[in-house]
């Protein structure tokens, strides 16, 4: 009923149980979880744990916090993005918050994705923090639009949220949205249309209330969903069914 749209389970915290993982993503009526990849050098990591299991999917990118990696081509990504059970391009975007100084490889590390994403038709996960401008800037420079993707662990305005799924983008929540002080967070999922949210864990971080400040997991998504729903009036289970109708709809690659 439960779909996390964004987690790590090639990090070692979740790797070494992984059995425990879907076991408790089972228990938790959390049916389906998307592996994200930050490296390339993660990538064979990153699929590999996503073929153990037929409810796990993957992507492939570069996160904008790694400056030391091997820098991806085109062909790097659109290569892999072919590979089963592959169904996003990202995590890619801008963040202006953990670094700092020149940042045009960042900038263009991010062109590099929308490219290989619109070559591959496959929609894109984006991280943005600190960096709205620039972000929604590319993205229509680049014309993101044409795939559409997810803004994951989305944390800035509503006007940035309007002006993403203005450009055919989804607004995934993370357990930020269970924070007591995330009051603007809050009140964007409030007012955001049911059919372009998404949830997420973002796990091992940012295990959602009542588990904050443990290692995070998949399973642990239906509580973004419970505070989403008290949120709205609505149940827990009608934001699982739309989000995961939603998320099936953007990532047109996974099978259910
Ligand atoms: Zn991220
Ligand atoms: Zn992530």
């Amino acid at each position: 009923m439960f779909i996390d749209s964004h987690c790590h389970l090639d990090f070692p915290q979740l790797h070494e149980q992984l059995p425990d993982v879907l076991a408790n993503m089972a228990n938790a009526e959390v049916t389906h979880a998307l592996c994200v990849c930050v490296e390339l050098e993660a990538f064979d990591a990153v699929l590999a744990t996503a073929r153990r299991a037929p409810n796990l999917y993957a992507s492939v990118g570069v996160h904008p916090d790694y400056p030391d990696c091997i820098e991806p081509t085109l062909a790097d990504l659109v290569s892999r993005a072919a590979l089963a059970p592959v169904v996003a391009i990202g995590e890619t975007g801008l963040d202006y918050f953990r670094l700092s100084g020149d940042l045009d490889w960042q900038r263009e590390r991010f062109r590099t994705h929308i490219r290989a994403a619109r070559a591959a038709q496959k929609p894109l996960i984006i991280h943005t923090r600190n960096a709205a401008e620039d972000t929604l800037a590319i993205m229509r420079e680049e014309g993101a639009g044409e795939v559409g993707g997810v803004m994951h662990c989305f944390t800035e305005s509503w006007e940035t949220a309007k002006a993403a799924m203005e450009m055919n983008f989804y607004i995934s929540f993370s357990g930020i949205v269970t924070f007591k002080n995330a009051r603007d967070l809050q009140e964007t999922a409030r007012r955001m249309p049911l059919e372009r949210m998404l949830i997420e864990t973002d796990s091992p971080y940012l295990a959602p209330v009542p588990h904050r400040g443990k290692t995070n997991q998949p399973a642990w998504v239906a509580h973004v969903a419970e505070a989403i729903a008290t949120l709205r009036g609505a149940s827990r289970a009608e934001i699982g069914e739309a989000t995961s109708a939603n998320f099936f709809r953007l990532f047109s690659a996974a099978k259910a």
